[in-house]
C-alpha cells in the first residue's frame, strides 16, 4: 500500500475544533451545484455531523480521459459555493498533491486529525457507491469511514442495495447507509453541455459560481 506523503495534517488545513462527527464529500467539482449541496446538507442534518468538508480533487482517477477545470478553478467555485453554510469548510488536500487523488488516502489523513473514536462518513451520490468495487485500499476505507449513499434520479434504489449486496463483504454492508434527498437531476455534465449550447443554468447552482463561469469562459468550448 502507497503511502501518500503529506505535508501538513488535516487540522492544519481546515478548522477541525470540536469536529467528533465529520462529513467528508469529495469530488470533482466542475463545477459544484445544488445536488452537491443539497446531499451535504442532507447528511449534515440527518447524521448529526460537525462539519461537513468538500474536498476537491485534483486529478481524478476516474476521469483522467476527459478535459476537466484547471484545480485551483474548481477549488475556488466550491469555496464560493459553501461559504454561507457555517458547517461547510473546504480541504486543500487534494489540489494541493500531484498526481492522482485516492479517497483512501484522503480519509487516512482526516482520521490522523481526529480523535480516538471520532466518526468519519463519507458522502456519496449512489452511482459513485456503485463503483465502490474499483477503489483503491478498499479495506482500509471502510475501517475508517461510513459511507452515506444519496439516491439520485436515474439510479434505482433497489438496483443499489442488489449490487452492494452482491459485491460487498457482509461486514461492510451495515457500513453502507442510503439516504434519500430530495429529487435532483442536476449533474454538472448536464451544466457544462448547457452553457456550451447557450442555454441557462440559473437556479442549477450558487449565483456565484454562476457568475464565475461566466466571468471565466468556463465550458464555452
Ligand atoms: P459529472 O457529471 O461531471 O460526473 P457530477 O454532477 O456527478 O459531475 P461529481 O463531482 O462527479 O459531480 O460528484 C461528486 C459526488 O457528488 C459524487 O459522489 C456524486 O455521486 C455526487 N453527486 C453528484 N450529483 C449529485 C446529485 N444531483 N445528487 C446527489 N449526489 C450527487
Ligand atoms: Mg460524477
Amino acid at each position: 500500500m502507497s503511502e501518500i506523503p503529506f505535508l501538513f495534517q488535516a487540522d492544519e488545513d481546515v478548522d477541525l475544533t470540536g469536529v467528533n462527527r465529520l462529513g467528508l464529500m469529495g469530488g470533482t467539482f466542475d463545477p459544484i451545484h445544488q445536488g452537491h449541496l443539497v446531499t451535504a446538507e442532507a447528511a449534515r442534518s440527518g447524521f448529526n455531523l460537525d462539519r461537513v468538508i468538500f474536498v476537491p480533487s485534483g486529478q481524478p482517477p476516474h476521469k483522467s480521459g476527459q478535459q476537466i477545470t484547471p484545480k485551483e478553478k474548481r477549488y475556488l467555485m466550491t469555496e464560493l459555493a459553501t461559504v454561507t453554510n457555517p458547517f461547510f469548510d473546504v480541504s486543500r488536500v487534494e489540489v494541493s498533491k500531484d498526481g492522482y487523488s485516492y479517497s483512501a488516502d484522503t480519509v487516512r489523513y482526516f482520521r490522523r486529525s481526529l480523535a480516538a473514536g471520532s466518526e468519519i462518513y463519507f458522502i456519496t451520490g449512489a452511482d459513485a457507491i456503485m463503483e465502490i468495487i474499483s477503489w483503491k485500499n478498499i479495506d482500509e476505507l471502510f475501517a475508517n469511514c461510513t459511507f452515506i449513499a444519496a439516491t439520485r434520479p436515474g439510479v434505482q434504489y433497489r438496483a443499489m442495495l442488489e449490487k452492494l449486496e452482491r459485491q460487498l463483504k457482509p461486514a461492510y454492508r451495515d457500513k453502507v447507509i442510503a439516504i434519500e434527498v430530495p429529487a435532483m437531476a442536476i449533474s454538472s455534465t448536464d451544466i457544462r453541455r448547457r452553457v456550451a449550447e447557450g442555454r441557462t443554468i440559473k437556479y442549477l447552482l450558487p449565483e456565484t459560481v454562476e457568475h464565475y463561469i461566466a466571468k471565466q469562459g468556463l465550458y464555452r468550448v
